[in-house]
């Protein structure tokens, strides 16, 4: 047990970031840094006052990484755990939290101390349309994911004040799903919003030909193409690729805008990317101003240019998805369900009044999946965990065809994902099924911690970010979505959780005649007995209309990016200059050069 408080990190990813929101909240509290670095020949230059380093663990798994960050933390007892939001960020900051019974808070955007010895979260809240503060309260550690994004603007390098080798044993860990394979998706099966490449195209293109060089240049860098809406309008380009207010919003990881003037309307859609390129004939044209490299010259020719000297190089090979026949085993399904405040009206949402609660989208395609798992006359149970808002998805799934629903109560204001996780277990323990199913993350607490924490309680395997799944043989198979657009093909034994994605699986709309018969149909309800397994509590502290949550973060002098994009970011001026000028061939020279920076090309062989 340490005696001086201790703010602890796993820099997984944006570790300078993560360095830097530890040494902040530190600082507030008097307390000292560690971070905890897991697997042989990793990074030991973090800047913290001492680097716990673990060379001997496993990396291969986020059940091994939370066993052994569970064991630090139980020995140590520091006052938060800072992990990144990365997806296997928030399975083991999930895991930890319930091995040692402690909060677990995210995907956050900033962290403070009320100055009583209480740690304040800033999250996103109601799908990212308002956002809270959280106060943790009560003894123990909390766990704590940071979105990657606020992790971003913000580094800190330097060295530690000292290196321990832990040398403890490596420790027993749940089971796990087998990787059957994973697949780089072609540019068309893609969806713009998972691509961490979007070359987008708008009037500037000229016609489908023109796009025709978007799809190429595309698959070269392993993403997917865009679109604006008159692009779209004329028919270059499919509705679903539209960026926009009208559209899709999304932040890949680069934008690179072509023939694309830059109105408002379609900048909401895309600002959220972190590096944008822009190539268009008009030095005036608005998406200058976000632009980290700026050409100006006639897109087409450009691209062609860059194309022909691609067309030395091997094009990767994109796959189409894997594909997975209907179930052929009678599985028994358990189908998790949450009400969550309707985002799309948000009236009085203040006072929590008058906002109608809504079936989550990821649930949406929790229930879908569970439909199409057990097939025709199978077993499947709707559960919930929480009020009488809970009743609506309830009887949704009885009007889609569940055989039974059951609710089980809490008292009101529960806000803990561990008592959850562990209700959903007791539950699971009883029902038997040979699957449960559950959202990514739900509408109401939002953490994407639930199914993890079921998971671990049941000693089950589990498989997030799931899009598609088949039980045949007493095996599963799932289909998951990866970062970077992949998608990766999963074997599990059973029983098993899985954790659909939003929008993965859209769910059929109950004739009218079952959804009254579903209103006639009992919900079994249920108090829970014996003592409850939550962790120490949280409370919301302050509920606010949107902050707005990235320009919060941007500083200047501590940006990674040209101040073009600070500026713009931060709704300033455009670039007075800094565009690139010269014919096609010097243009598409500096694209490439750019792309091959960025670690989306090959360099070229000398
Ligand atoms: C209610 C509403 C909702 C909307 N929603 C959306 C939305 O969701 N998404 C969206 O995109 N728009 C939306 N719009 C439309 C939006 O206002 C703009 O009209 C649109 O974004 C412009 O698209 P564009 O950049 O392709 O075309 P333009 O504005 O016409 O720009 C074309 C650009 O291409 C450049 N150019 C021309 N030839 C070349 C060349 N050979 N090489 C390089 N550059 C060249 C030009 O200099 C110009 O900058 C909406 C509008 C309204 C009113």
């Amino acid at each position: 047990m340490v005696t001086v408080a201790e703010v602890w990190f796993w820099p997984q990813r944006e570790g300078e970031g993560l360095a830097a929101a530890a040494a902040s909240l530190a600082h507030t509290m008097g307390a000292r840094t560690v971070a905890v670095v897991f697997g042989p020949q990793q990074q030991v230059q973090w800047a913290a006052d001492e680097v716990l380093y673990w060379p001997y663990i496993g990396l291969e798994s986020g059940t091994a990484i939370a066993a052994g960050l569970a064991h630090l933390v139980k020995e140590r007892r520091p006052s938060a755990l800072l992990l990144p939001a990365s997806p296997l960020g928030s399975e083991v900051g999930a895991r930890v939290a319930a091995h040692i019974g402690a909060s677990f808070v995210g995907p956050c955007l900033r962290l403070d101390h009320s100055g009583k010895g209480r740690i304040l979260a800033l999250r996103p809240a109601f799908g990212c349309r308002a956002s809270c503060w959280l106060e943790v309260w009560g003894e123990g550690p909390v766990v704590v994911t940071l979105s990657l994004e606020s992790l971003r603007s913000r580094r800190l390098s330097g060295s530690p004040g000292r290196v321990t080798e832990i040398r403890d044993e490596v420790l027993p860990v749940a089971p796990r799903g087998r990787m059957v394979g994973i697949y780089a998706l072609k540019p068309e099966d893609m969806d713009v919003g998972e691509a961490d490449v979007v070359v987008a195209g708008g009037r500037g293109m000229g016609g489908k030909d023109g796009f025709q060089l978007l799809w190429e240049l595309a698959s070269y860098l392993g993403g997917t193409v865009g679109a604006t809406r008159p692009a779209v309008d004329a028919g270059w380009a499919p509705k679903e690729r539209q960026i926009g207010s009208s559209g899709r919003i999304i932040s890949p990881k680069l934008y690179l805008a072509c023939g694309i003037s830059g109105a408002s309307q379609h900048l909401v859609g895309m600002r959220g990317a972190q590096e944008v390129i822009a190539i268009n004939t008009d030095p005036g044209a608005p998406i200058f101003s976000l632009a980290t490299l700026g050409l100006l010259g006639d897109a087409r020719q450009v691209l062609q240019a860059v194309l022909e000297r691609l067309s030395l190089m091997a094009r990767p090979q994109g796959s189409s998805p894997p594909f997975l026949p209907p179930s052929t085993w009678p599985g028994k399904v358990m189908v998790c369900l949450s009400a969550g405040p309707d985002p799309e009206s948000l009236v009085g949402y203040e006072k929590g009044e008058g906002v109608p609660f809504v079936l989550g989208p990821a649930d949406a395609s929790a229930l879908a999946l569970a439909l199409k798992v057990k097939g025709t006359d199978k077993y499947l149970w709707a559960v919930a965990v929480g009020g009488e808002e809970m009743e609506g998805p309830l009887r949704l799934a009885l009007a889609l065809g569940a055989q039974g629903a059951l609710l089980v109560g809490t008292p009101a204001g529960e806000m803990d994902v561990l008592a959850t996780a562990y209700l959903l277990a007791q539950t699971a323990q009883e029902l038997r099924p040979d699957l449960v199913l559950c959202g990514d993350r739900s509408l109401q607490g939002g953490t994407g911690a639930v199914g993890w924490q079921l998971a671990h309680i049941l000693s089950w395997p589990c498989v997030a970010h799931v899009v598609d799944a088949s039980l045949s043989d007493g095996a599963l198979w799932t289909i998951a979505w990866a970062e970077g657009g992949r998608r990766v093909l999963i074997e599990s034994s059973l029983p098993a959780v899985l954790m659909a994605r939003e929008g993965a699986v859209s769910l059929p709309y109950p004739s009218v005649r079952k959804q009254i018969k579903a209103r006639a149909q009992p919900i079994i309800r249920k108090v829970p007995s014996g003592p409850g397994h939550g962790s120490r509590g949280l409370k919301v502290s302050s509920l606010g209309p949107p902050k707005p949550m990235r320009l919060g973060f941007y500083q200047v002098e501590e940006s990674p990016w040209p101040w073009q994009r600070v500026a713009a970011l931060l709704g300033g001026g455009r670039p007075s200059s800094g565009l690139v000028t010269g014919d096609p061939e010097t243009l598409a020279f500096h694209l490439l050069e750019f792309l091959t920076s960025r670690g989306l090309l090959a360099p070229p062989k000398k």
